[in-house]
């Protein structure tokens, strides 16, 4: 079994997740949550909530899971929203075709169909599955379609990111944000896209949780206020000129930044972000790099674009987010197909004094001459230069037809106004995380085998040296476990089982997700909860009725305290959630 094999046969078996409709032979793309990985993707969340709603004060709104085709053709999801795809002509399977040939070429995703064909061709690939001819490759568009209401009704899609329902509501949101830059919204949901082959368990879903922060910043000043928070901050960054070479750099934030590596401050500080929350979720430094888009690859509106890659056993390095300056690409696109101004009136410090050409056409002897066409011919003259109406006749020429409209008709000069301000659309820098392959990242830089002494606390009892077995630990931050403490009555007895349910209920008055569990040997029940990452173990015992006091035990170092029952669930909190250290020395220091 490799690793991936291994966390997947321990997230199903012990509650995590499993593929979606077992009972009728599942379906490709689509995983349940199990009560342990529905509670752990929630802490997730939730650390990225207090990140970027908390900290950063990006306000989170929930918006349609369904969206109109209006918003997906401004989106220019419907025309462009597609993979390549290549069915064989022997089974009928489909294929993602860049897939296929992505370790024959660098970045395949960036071929065109035709290219594909011929690499194809060219190295002889034939089907995966039953060794067939494959066909050539077309665009397949990966958004689920449905129709809103009956009859028919009005075409709809499930949105393939949260990040457009942001987008669209764009004036409502400035207006909340009192009509000021910068401001941050989030979401957090469901995005749905319909891929192609998708054989890679959670990292490639029919349905998944993006978590997306769209930020709109004004584009003549990306600088950030806090990038001294992070400027020495080391990363590792495979730069464009860092893919040619073939190197992953350690860098920090603030030298990226001299060299010009990162486009700018406010994109570099969401890279740091990102870099610190993936780090707070327990993944691990070594393995996670920051991958610029290299230019062919770079969406053709964006001034830069980073993913943070992370290293899996079994898939290499993926892709788990995505932070890109979208420049005023997306609001500009919703301005024009829903024919309003989606933009912010920024008022100067000091009013400038603005010189410019105008032309007031006379409607009043224009009407009369021209009738229904007066108002187009003074229209082309407004946008006339002063050099075209300086003559005693005015041409304008209009779909090959000449009018002539004499210059007493139209007065122009230049004028110099007071001006207070100007209508600026947005930047957005948008990072774009993909929840359910954190998750499974999570799991998987957690995941350790690990050989230890024999029945922990046994031996020792015995007097005999400890001979050594195998555990299998999630060593998951305590921050994000599903289940923080376990309390665990030595032995079966009414004795011991009633304080142990008092304690029980004292951690949970205190908000922390408590287990029970009073079956099997003590020694089982540590690995037990070592297999789901549970990262402290309460133990009652007899001596506990006398000393009011019970042992933890810590699952990484398997160590064991006496601390009081008394005040045991602020203890449990505070290791938990505040940092404080576990010691073998039998007191617990801060
Ligand atoms: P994108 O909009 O393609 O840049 O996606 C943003 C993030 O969503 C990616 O970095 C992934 O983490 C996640 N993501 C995209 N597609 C899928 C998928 N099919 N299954 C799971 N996660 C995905």
């Amino acid at each position: 079994m490799d690793k991936y094999e291994k966390v997947i046969e321990l997230a199903k078996r012990r509650g995590f997740l499993w593929n979606s409709f077992e009972l009728y032979g599942g379906a490709a793309g689509f995983y349940d949550y199990g009560p342990l990985g529905s509670t752990l993707k929630r802490r997730i969340e939730q650390i990225w909530r207090d990140l970027y709603v908390i900290h950063e004060g990006f306000m989170e709104i929930e918006t349609p899971t369904i969206g109109i085709e209006d918003v997906f053709v401004a989106s220019g999801h419907v025309g462009g929203f597609s993979d390549p795809l290549c069915e064989c002509k022997k089974c009928g399977e489909a294929f993602r075709a860049d897939h296929l040939v992505d370790n024959i070429v660098e970045v395949a995703d960036a071929l065109s169909n035709t290219e594909l064909d011929t690499i194809i061709k060219d190295n002889d690939i034939k089907c995966p599955e039953c060794g067939g001819d494959l066909g050539d490759a077309y665009e397949f568009n990966l958004m689920f379609q449905t129709a809103i209401g009956p009859g028919g009704g009005r075409p709809g899609y499930m949105r393939p990111e949260t990040a457009q329902g942001m987008f669209v509501n764009f004036q409502r949101l400035l207006k909340f944000y009192r009509d000021k830059l910068p401001f941050g919204v989030t979401q957090i949901g469901k995005s749905y896209r319909n891929e192609i082959s998708p054989r890679q368990g959670v990292i490639r879903l029919r349905e998944f949780t993006q978590a997306e922060a769209e930020i709109f910043i004004d584009p003549r000043d990306k600088t950030h206020p806090n990038i001294e928070r992070f400027a020495d901050t080391p990363l590792n960054l495979y730069s464009q000129e860092g893919q040619e070479r073939g190197t992953v750099e350690q860098i920090t934030i603030g030298d990226a930044l001299k060299q010009g590596i990162i486009a700018h401050e406010f994109l570099a500080y969401h890279i740091a972000l990102t870099n610190h929350f993936l780090q707070r979720v327990g993944i691990s430094p070594e393995h996670l790099r920051f991958r610029q888009h290299k230019k062919d690859e770079m969406a053709h509106y964006a001034i830069d674009c980073w993913d943070a890659e992370i290293e899996t056993d079994r898939f290499g390095w993926i892709e788990v987010v995505g932070i890109a300056d979208r420049t005023d690409f997306d609001l500009n696109a919703h301005a024009k197909t829903s024919k309003t101004e989606l933009s912010v009136y920024i008022e100067y410090d000091e009013p400038k004094m603005v010189t410019s050409f105008v032309v007031k056409p006379n409607m009043g002897k224009l009407g009369p001459i021209f009738k229904g066409k007066a108002k187009v011919i003074a229209d082309a003259l407004k946008a006339m230069t002063q050099e075209e109406l300086e003559h005693d006749e005015i041409k304008v020429v209009m779909d090959g037809e000449e009018f002539v409209v004499p210059s007493d008709l139209v007065e122009f000069a230049e004028e110099t106004v007071k001006v207070s301000g100007e209508n600026i659309v947005p930047h957005v820098i948008e990072p774009s995380f993909g929840i359910d392959r954190i998750l499974y990242c999570t799991m998987e830089h957690a995941f350790n085998e690990e050989m230890v002494k024999a029945q922990e606390g046994k031996d020792e009892e015995n007097g005999n040296e400890p001979e050594e077995e195998s555990r299998v630990v999630f060593k998951l931050k305590s921050e994000v476990a599903p289940v923080q403490v376990a309390v665990l009555p030595l032995i079966t007895k009414s004795e011991l089982i009633t304080p142990a349910k008092d304690i029980v209920a004292l951690i949970r008055n205190r908000g922390l997700l408590v287990s029970y569990d009073d079956s099997g040997t003590i020694g089982r029940r540590y690995r037990r909860n070592d297999e789901i990452g549970t990262p402290y173990s309460i133990t009652i015992d007899y001596e506990s009725l006398d000393d009011k006091s019970v042992t933890i035990r810590d699952r990484d170092s398997m160590s064991q305290v006496r601390a009081p029952i008394k005040d045991i669930e602020n203890v449990i909190y505070s290791l938990v959630y505040e940092g404080k250290k576990f010691r073998t020395a039998g007191t617990l220091v801060q």
